[in-house]
């Protein structure tokens, strides 16, 4: 039964953020709060499988759908998630469109009584906290991402250090409770932004986001104690306490329709013939490869990547998102004659990937990721080593952690970050021999090889009994829920 309490769930119409904001949504919802998520009538579709089998199980969700004026702002129709966004030129037409949802959001919240008791929003939407602070809301803020990375922004932010480099000058990272070396290109944008017109652009967007994430009354976090315990801690003390490390969301999703189904309903078309080749595999023998969402490969890198599987010699699964050089790859696909030649060792996923069901697979050795957080942690809760290729983002930092700090990751040497949208310029990173050369140490039988396995089953397990009965991210979310109906009673009172 559903208590007094109703959150409000606002997510950036983004795979990344929208997948772990609606495991989110269904955790709390777990927990006897009512949960409205924000959603667009396209996101309402590809995602709304898994949210009406949570509400059709007795979970007190509710949908809130607003249109999305995506051709007000210049995009395409039905362009609703900045994965269908043509290019990334388009981004700030697509944060214009996600903001002018504020009216009709205020105008829904005007009519209802009583409010929500908070607003769980993205942190890349600074609107929703003019929302918050207009009906005196609590704002929490959720973007997706580590304390790993919470406090290295932080405290790069704080200390400044990153300005008086050169691209390629090696930094320690500042107050970290490991020694963690970078140079300044690997840094995310907000330290190391580029030199583009779009790059200025984004600077002053990344500045807004920053100021609001300041005023925030506290941020949930898909992470748990175990992983990375002590980033947690400095993190918590920094902020407070209003930390809430509530992860890892994966592993909410216990049956096969809703790890199918995750991201998008359509990917259970894939699924079936995947997990039935999957199937004939040998255990652990298999490396599934993967680049998140948005990450689209040059087709010369897309090239390097096919052929330094292929020359690794184990079985593999590969996710090829072209976008707009889809037609490039296949073309190459087609000529080359690499799927004749990899038929039955390598398999091929065009589209969505069921990456959570996949990765549970008893077949599945190891993870080749571009480390987005949700990937990462993804691959922890599966219990496999990874090989690490960041792209953009803070995903080298996601790099440092499952490599450094984990010890179960294998880096296949990427050199900076490239931003979206600038892949061309960025040529050829990684070359197919360290594609091969990684995966051969990832998939290594010796000792190196077998301790990085031993700690990723370790960390799988660590994983499990955070989210059980007396795990502490199970404490965090009731400390955060308790919080919250404290903040009311005392807002009460005192109204
Ligand atoms: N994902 C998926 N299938 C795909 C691509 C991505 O299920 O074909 C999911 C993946 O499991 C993860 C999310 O999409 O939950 C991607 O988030 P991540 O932070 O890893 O990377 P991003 O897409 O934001 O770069």
């Amino acid at each position: 039964m559903a208590s007094d309490l109703h959150f409000l769930a606002i997510p950036l119409l983004c795979p990344g953020h929208l997948i772990p904001m609606v495991d989110m949504v269904k955790l709390i919802a777990q927990h006897s709060v009512t949960v409205t998520i924000v959603i667009t009538p396209r996101n309402s579709d590809r995602y709304g499988a898994v949210l009406h089998r949570a509400i059709a199980s007795g979970l007190p969700i509710k949908l809130l759908q607003l249109e999305f004026p995506a051709s007000d702002h210049g995009l395409p129709d039905g362009c609703e998630s900045v994965d269908d966004l043509p290019t990334f030129d388009l981004s700030k037409n697509f944060f214009a469109a996600c903001a002018t949802l504020q009216k009709p959001l205020e105008e829904v919240l005007l009519e209802l009584n009583p409010k929500p008791n908070c607003i769980i929003s993205d942190k890349h939407l600074p609107w929703t906290f003019e929302v918050a602070k207009k009906f005196q809301i609590p704002w929490v803020i959720f973007d997706g991402m580590s304390c790993f990375t919470q406090l290295a922004t932080h405290n790069l932010c704080v200390s400044n250090i990153h300005e008086k480099l050169t691209d390629s000058d090696m930094l320690i990272l500042p107050g970290l409770p490991d020694k963690i070396r970078m140079t300044k290109s690997q840094l995310p944008g907000l330290f190391n932004p580029g030199n583009s017109t779009k790059a200025k652009e984004l600077k002053s967007v990344r500045e807004r986001v920053r100021e609001a994430e300041l005023e925030a009354y506290g941020m949930l976090i898909n992470s748990f104690e175990g992983m990375e315990s002590r980033y947690i801690d400095e993190f918590k003390k920094l902020k407070q306490g209003k930390v809430w490390c509530i992860g890892p969301f994966s592993n909410l999703n216990t049956n096969d329709l809703d790890r199918a189904q995750r991201g998008s309903k359509d990917s259970i078309n894939n699924s079936h013939s995947c997990m039935k080749w999957l199937d004939l595999q040998s255990d652990h023998s298999v490396i599934y490869a993967s680049f998140g969402s948005l990450t689209r490969l040059t087709p010369l890198q897309f090239i390097e990547l096919a052929l330094g599987l292929e020359d690794s010699n184990f079985p593999f699964i590969l996710v090829v998102k072209g976008g707009s050089r889809t037609e490039e790859i296949e073309q190459w696909l087609d000529e080359n004659g690499f799927e004749s030649r990899v038929k039955g060792r390598g398999f091929l996923i065009r589209g969505w990937a069921s990456q959570v069901l996949i990765l549970s697979h008893r077949a599945v050795g190891a993870f080749l990721t571009h480390c987005g957080w949700n990937s990462s942690i993804e691959g922890v809760c599966a219990g496999v080593p990874m090989v690490t290729w960041p792209q953009f983002g803070e995903q080298f930092f996601n790099e440092r952690l499952v490599v450094q700090v984990l010890g179960t990751g294998v880096e296949v040497g990427a050199q900076r970050v490239i931003h979206l949208g600038e892949e061309d310029a960025a040529q050829i990173q990684v070359k197919r021999d360290d594609v091969c050369r990684a995966a051969k140490k990832v998939m290594d039988e010796g000792k190196e090889g077998e301790d990085r396995r031993i700690k990723a089953k370790h960390l799988k397990r660590v994983a499990e009994k955070a989210i059980e009965e007396e795990g502490s991210s199970k404490f965090d979310l009731n400390r955060f829920i308790e919080d919250i109906r404290l903040h009311t009673i005392k807002g009460h009172v005192v109204g």
